[in-house]
């Protein structure tokens, strides 16, 4: 990459007044962190960075700083704060540590929007204080929906906040309602590749491994997500957090294989009129899209070329083999408390397969019994949210033996 240079800004700028969206990129170190950073850096007349946090990725996130010149970064591992702190001494920056200093940080008031792609339930916290604190959001950390949807979209709402999805399914739904605001949905389509292990059957899937699982034919990912698009619980979690990001019911909401990752997602209107998103699979746009919105940004992303001969296939997917789909559509019907103890679980199992504690297909079975064993609560409060998380690892970590 090439150093970015705070340049003044030139078309954004109004009587010397520095116009630029200011971002707050949580989970800077990732997959989506550091795409997010490429597209920060392409664009330095509309966009700056305001604070990068991390878990434990010191070495990046020292880089990161240098480059980009936060106010902020955060360190999630407390154990780092003294190695990124003593090389960014001769900075301005303001170094914080651990967990607590990342929901502080959301609190900041010194950004615009916040890019959140810290991955799993870690993301959930400094999600709501960042809206609490009335700012905007760029999501691309799927579980805070799945697990309490229903409180952050309602206070959203009343703090007047946009939700802006950056997973490729919602931000392609999301991108064919512009301008329907008045139309009523029929139904979505969300698309999924199916993952390296499409058309396998369980006696192949029992004996797969983690390198193998973690290769995905078309997105390069965090370990989590490539996981869990191997196993189909990916789309799972996609259903539930489209589900409250566009306020649908579950019967509303239908899966389609479509190997070749190039619609994105549809959405079908009361008139049978179905719109598609299309483009080549590169989280990039919808990245830039969501920060950029509602406008534009012209790149020289790769385009897709339909005078290649190509072709665009679809498939029901196969919930027999793949049953975390059918977990996934049983949390999203019932609600309640049922999705968070459902990510909880999936969480600890994805964590224990990517050790080699448990095999590709006890992932299921974990999730299963979590979601059988923990009671069920109809409409939870935060805090038992919170509780339900908490307890549905602990029953799913004794399971596996971590
Ligand atoms: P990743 O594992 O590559 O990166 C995760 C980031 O979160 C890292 O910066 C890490 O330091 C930070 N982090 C991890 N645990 C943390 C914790 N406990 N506290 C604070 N920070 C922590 O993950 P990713 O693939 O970039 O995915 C991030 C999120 O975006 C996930 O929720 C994923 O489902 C979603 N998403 C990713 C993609 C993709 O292409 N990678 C696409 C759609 C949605
Ligand atoms: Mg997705």
């Amino acid at each position: 990459m090439e150093p970015v240079t705070q340049q003044m800004p030139t078309a954004n700028t109004v009587a010397g007044a520095d116009k630029r969206k200011r971002i707050a990129l949580f989970g800077s170190t990732g997959s989506i962190g550091k795409q997010a950073l490429d597209v920060i850096e392409k664009n330095p007349d509309r966009f700056t960075v305001a604070i990068l946090t991390a878990h434990s990725s010191h070495d990046l996130l020292i880089e990161q700083a240098k480059k980009f010149q936060p106010s902020v970064v955060v360190i999630a591992n407390e154990g780092k704060y003294n190695v990124v702190k003593h090389a960014l001494a001769s900075t301005s920056i303001k170094v914080m540590a651990g967990e607590k200093a990342i929901e502080e940080a959301a609190a900041i008031d010194d950004y615009d929007i916040m890019l959140q792609a810290i991955v799993g339930f870690a993301g959930l916290r400094p999600t709501l204080k960042a809206i609490e604190a009335g700012k905007s959001i760029a999501l691309a950390n799927k579980e805070t929906l799945v697990v309490a949807g229903d409180i952050i979209m309602q206070l959203a709402v009343e703090k007047r906040v946009p939700v802006i999805p950056v997973d490729s399914e919602h931000s392609a739904i999301f991108q064919c309602l512009v301008g329907e605001a008045r139309n009523k949905i029929e139904k979505i389509v969300l698309t999924a590749s199916g993952g390296p292990f499409l058309g396998k059957k369980p006696n192949y899937l029992v004996n797969v491994k983690r390198e193998h699982a973690l290769q995905h034919p078309n997105w390069s990912m965090g370990a989590k997500i490539s996981i869990d698009s191997a196993t189909l619980m990916n789309k799972g979690l996609e259903m539930i957090e489209a589900r409250w990001l566009f306020n649908l019911k579950p019967d509303q909401i239908q899966i389609i294989i479509h190997p070749q990752s190039i619609i994105h997602s549809m959405v079908q209107f009361e008139d049978g009129s179905i719109k598609a998103q299309m483009g080549l699979p590169d989280m990039k746009l919808p990245i830039q899209y969501a920060l950029s919105f509602p406008q534009r940004i012209a790149n020289n992303f790769p385009r897709y070329d339909f005078s290649r001969s190509s072709q665009l296939t679809f498939e029901p997917p196969d919930t027999r083999t793949f049953r975390n789909l059918s977990l996934a559509t049983e949390a999203l019907q019932k609600g309640g408390n049922l999705p968070a103890i459902m990510n909880a679980a999936n969480e600890i199992a994805v964590y224990g397969f990517l050790r080699n504690r448990i095999g590709f297909l006890d992932m299921t079975e974990v999730i299963e019994r979590t979601m059988e064993k923990m009671p069920f609560i109809v409409q939870p409060s935060l805090q038992e949210y919170f509780d339900s998380d908490g307890e549905a690892r602990n029953f799913a970590a004794s399971m596996i033996n971590l």
